[in-house]
């Protein structure tokens, strides 16, 4: 079942558009199913599962991290984490560093922006974005690499609206990559959509989607 679902999604899948697959909540026994299926990129969004998680599944898994995370919370997956989606802070932008550091690794971030109507989603507002990104601290970091910026468009039934919200975050993606990071190809990346809008956020520039259910089903919160 999951193999089929994760077949599904790919064959929807524009090229070169990466597919995180979102295990939050789901056993270990799905995701090695999707891993025997040939996934390997897998995202989660609690630290302590991501950790569980991790110990006991094949050491070859790219582990993304997908949540709001906490500074407090950054050293226990530095040592592995390969991508952290959701950085929407200057002080976790530190913390992520200094961690990386201790490990010496260099960890790759996508800065969260917010251009949802709801109030209660995290991430920097554009001006915000612009305002951290002109004061610079970023480049002094030698443990982080600020590789794309990253999205969740309203939570709506409305496709208009779904779509801009992922056209303006692709507008935000191609002036921030312009007037900062020009000169690094790295910054590269776009994190919009997952099972509900990932095909409307390829339409507008994501090169990379999150989905969750799609592929796993039904997350049981408990
Ligand atoms: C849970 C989650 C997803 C996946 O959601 P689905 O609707 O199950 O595909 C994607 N992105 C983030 C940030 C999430 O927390």
């Amino acid at each position: 079942m999951i193999a089929e679902n994760l077949n599904k999604v790919k064959e929807t899948l524009h090229p070169g558009v990466e597919l995180v697959a979102v295990s939050k909540f789901h056993p270990v026994e799905a995701l090695q199913e999707a891993y025997d299926a040939g996934q390997r990129v897998f995202g989660e969004s609690h630290v302590q599962e991501l950790v569980a998680k991790q110990e006991v599944l094949p050491k070859d898994i790219v582990w993304h991290f997908i949540g709001h995370l906490q500074t407090n919370k950054v050293k226990y997956m530095a040592p592995f984490v390969s991508l952290i989606h959701a950085v929407d802070s200057v002080k976790l932008l530190k913390e992520i560093d200094k961690q990386a550091q201790k490990c010496e690794r260099v960890i790759e971030v996508l800065l969260q922006v917010h251009v949802a109507a709801e109030e209660t989603k995290f991430g920097f507002l554009p001006d915000e974005l612009m305002a951290m990104l002109e004061a610079g601290e970023w480049r002094d970091m030698a443990h982080v690499r600020i590789v794309g910026l990253m999205a969740m468009a309203t939570n709506t039934d409305d496709e208009v609206r779904i779509a801009s919200d992922f056209e303006c975050v692709r507008q935000l993606f191609g002036k921030v990559k312009e007037r900062f990071f020009a000169d690094l190809p790295t910054f590269q990346e776009l994190s919009m959509g997952m099972s509900g809008d990932y095909l409307i956020a390829q339409e507008h520039g994501s090169t990379m989607v999150r989905v969750g259910s799609m592929i796993f089903g039904e997350r049981h919160y408990n």
